[in-house]
């Protein structure tokens, strides 16, 4: 049966690559806005993850038009870099909303639905960074680090219910994230990566597809690397 998936920040960069793939893969995918274009052939429906009021009525709208969501890909995130002492809590509490306890509010919503069903795939978007730290990246690297945290609990609070709770940690991603970034560190960054180049990504797509998929039944509570080896022993 085709399944229904749900991708937190669709509408572009990896979560929008992640969206493409699960379409091409024939299921019925949804995607989280917020004001922005939506793959063609996916149900757009606006939400902000800080909000959840709007993460509960973009589950229900989704709900109504494709069926029970049975995929959830916690992608959205924003990052908000400076070094810890010019750092405003401000700062740091906004990143860790979006990331840590929007991804939450999502798994939340999702939990009660795929419990009843015995069946549901949760995939968190984590980074390299959440287990390597990167100075001036605090408040991002305790988010990303915060959702291991997060799926391996759900792995094992969800795991007897037929739901699994896995993180795809990327390194760097050719997107809008990483394009600001000045070109002296790009190349500190490239060199300092064993593939000696940035992930594309239909890249993060490809291991996203394949956790939610049949062959990755048994896996859960696992944190899958796709960053050219970057993170290698972290
Ligand atoms: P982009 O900046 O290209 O896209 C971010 C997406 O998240 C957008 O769709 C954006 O929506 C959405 N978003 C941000 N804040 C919110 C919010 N409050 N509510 C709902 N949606 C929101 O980033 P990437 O595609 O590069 O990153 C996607 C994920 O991958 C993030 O979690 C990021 O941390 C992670 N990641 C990225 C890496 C990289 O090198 N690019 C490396 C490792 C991890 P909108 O268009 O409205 O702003």
């Amino acid at each position: 049966m085709t399944r229904t998936v749900l991708v937190t920040g669709g509408n572009r960069g990896i979560g929008r690559a992640i969206a493409e793939a699960f379409l091409c893969d024939g299921a019925k995918v949804a995607v989280t806005h917020r004001g922005g274009e939506c793959p063609t052939g996916a149900f757009g429906v606006k939400c902000d993850v800080t909000e959840g009021e709007q993460v509960d009525a973009a589950f229900t709208a989704v709900e109504s038009e494709l069926g029970p969501v049975e995929v959830l890909v916690a992608n959205a995130g924003i990052t908000d870099s400076t070094l810890i002492t010019r750092m405003t809590e401000d700062r740091f509490t906004s990143v860790l909303d979006t990331n840590l306890t929007g991804a939450w509010r999502c798994a939340r919503r999702a939990a009660t639905p795929m419990t009843r069903a015995r069946n549901g795939r949760m995939i968190f978007i984590s980074s390299v960074v959440g287990m390597y730290g990167s100075a001036g990246l605090t408040n991002y690297a305790a988010s990303k680090a915060g959702l291991i945290g997060l799926a391996r609990s759900l792995a094992r609070e969800l795991g007897s219910r037929g739901v699994t709770a896995n993180v795809v940690a990327p390194g760097y991603v050719n997107t809008d994230m990483t394009s600001s970034l000045p070109e002296q560190y790009g190349k500190q960054y490239r060199d300092s990566i064993p593939l000696r180049r940035f992930a594309e990504p239909e890249e993060v797509a490809a291991a996203v597809v394949w956790l939610a998929g049949d062959s990755a039944r048994y896996v859960t509570g696992a944190i899958l690397p796709v960053d050219g080896g970057m993170g290698m022993g972290h």
